[in-house]
């Protein structure tokens, strides 16, 4: 077999590598919480469903536009209106299947051999497999404990140079669960005026997902970089979606009609009604939405206090996404091997903090889109398998 050698350079998300491994313990009869995979555990708000289903029935199972409806794109830029509080323009809008797209396609057309990409590490691992893939170097913008987890705009700024091309931004951020302070935002963005070459990748796909004071907010809002910022978001965590495949971006005006032919030449379009019911997501009642942030700020309050019951761990309370992200040192283990070892001795998936690069290691990423009961039984046996003799 002679693979592309491009595909040596292409990573992957150890997160569904866990899934897969717990399936496969499961089958052979372990009883496994999974506490590894970010995907909400809600059922998608019945509305949608029923949305996604009259669709089909009224005979939405041809071609959209690349871009996607019309309709569907005017409903998300009133969404942005109303959440965001910034005008955006339906054109510049264009639908993809979940959020990955959006990344996958800014990464193609702007980064390239010779060039660099700034990434969040500990981040998001599609990042750094991307970049890699496009040939670009991915330059790390390390996460800091000490600092909530949130970035040092000078320290990312230093990093710019006349090979950056694109910087990635994820707040609220899987793993850590950071959520980007207004002020630190502000100064990135006073620093980025004075390289007008560079893109910025906003990654918001938890904006809806912040807890107890903090507040998101967006890089879309700063007129002075407005034209060169890739907004990425999408239904799979707001709207529990994960399975429907359904995202967006919104492009700078120079950019949109390749993001559109990268879409062409790939999907095509999203699933047109997997359109229709994304449509009554947005402009449907929200109160599940509500419901389902509220499940989740009282899962993060419990994760938070039973990890850090836990010998060896602590854990700062992560404001935003569903992740609770420990520092897990004082086991005397490494990441990897005490994620093996929860999963296969303790029946507990999690994922390695260097799963999300290298700057993870040291801690444990545990995802809080489980019920409170699997939760507190996944913490109670973790507690038990790590006590001192
Ligand atoms: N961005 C971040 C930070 C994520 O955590 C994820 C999913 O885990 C995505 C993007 C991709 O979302 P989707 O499943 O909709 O492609």
């Amino acid at each position: 077999m002679h693979l592309a050698q491009r595909m040596s350079r292409l990573g992957t998300e150890t997160a569904f590598d866990v899934l897969a491994r717990a399936k496969a313990l499961e089958a052979a009869g372990r009883d496994i919480i999974n506490l590894g995979i970010g995907s909400p555990d809600f059922r998608t708000p019945e509305n949608i469903v029923e949305a996604g289903c009259k669709a089909l029935r009224d005979g939405h199972h041809f071609y959209t536009p690349a871009k996607g409806m019309r309709e569907l794109r005017e409903a998300v830029a009133e969404d942005i209106l109303a959440r965001r509080g910034v005008k955006v323009d339906p054109e510049l809008v264009m639908i993809v299947p979940g959020g990955k797209p959006t990344l996958f396609f800014a990464l193609l057309m702007l980064a390239d051999v010779g060039t660099e990409v700034l990434h969040p590490n500990p981040g998001f691992p599609i990042y750094e497999s991307m970049i890699l893939f496009s040939g670009a170097k991915p330059v790390p913008i390390e996460l800091r404990e000490e600092n909530g987890f949130q970035f040092d705009p000078e320290a990312v700024l230093a990093k710019v140079n006349a090979r950056t091309r694109l910087i990635i931004v994820n707040t609220p951020a899987n793993p850590t669960g950071g959520v980007i302070s207004e002020s630190a935002l502000d100064q990135l963005v006073a620093g980025l005026e004075r390289y007008p070459e560079v893109y910025i990748l906003a990654d918001e796909i938890y904006a809806r997902l912040v807890y107890g004071r903090a507040r998101h907010h967006t890089l879309l809002a700063y007129e002075s970089i407005r034209e060169r910022v890739i907004l990425l978001d999408g239904w799979s965590k707001t709207f529990s979606m994960t399975g429907w495949r359904l995202g967006y971006g919104v492009w700078p005006r120079e950019l949109i009609s390749h993001a559109e032919r990268l879409q062409i030449n790939s999907n095509s379009c999203a699933s047109a009604p997997v359109q229709v019911a994304g449509i009554e997501a947005l402009r449907g009642p929200q109160d599940s939405v509500a419901r389902m942030v509220k499940a989740f700020d009282e899962r993060r309050v419990a994760i938070v206090k039973e990890l850090n019951e836990i010998p060896g761990f602590s854990c700062v309370a992560p404001q935003g996404a569903f992740y609770a992200f420990p520092n897990v040192r004082g086991t005397g283990m490494g990441s990897k091997a005490l994620e093996k070892h929860l999963l296969e001795d303790v029946g507990v998936a999690t994922v390695s903090g260097t799963a999300f690069g290298a700057f993870g290691e040291g801690y444990l990423r545990f995802s809080y889109a489980n019920s409170l009961e699997n939760i507190r039984e996944a913490l109670r046996r973790v507690r038990g398998a790590l006590q001192p003799a």
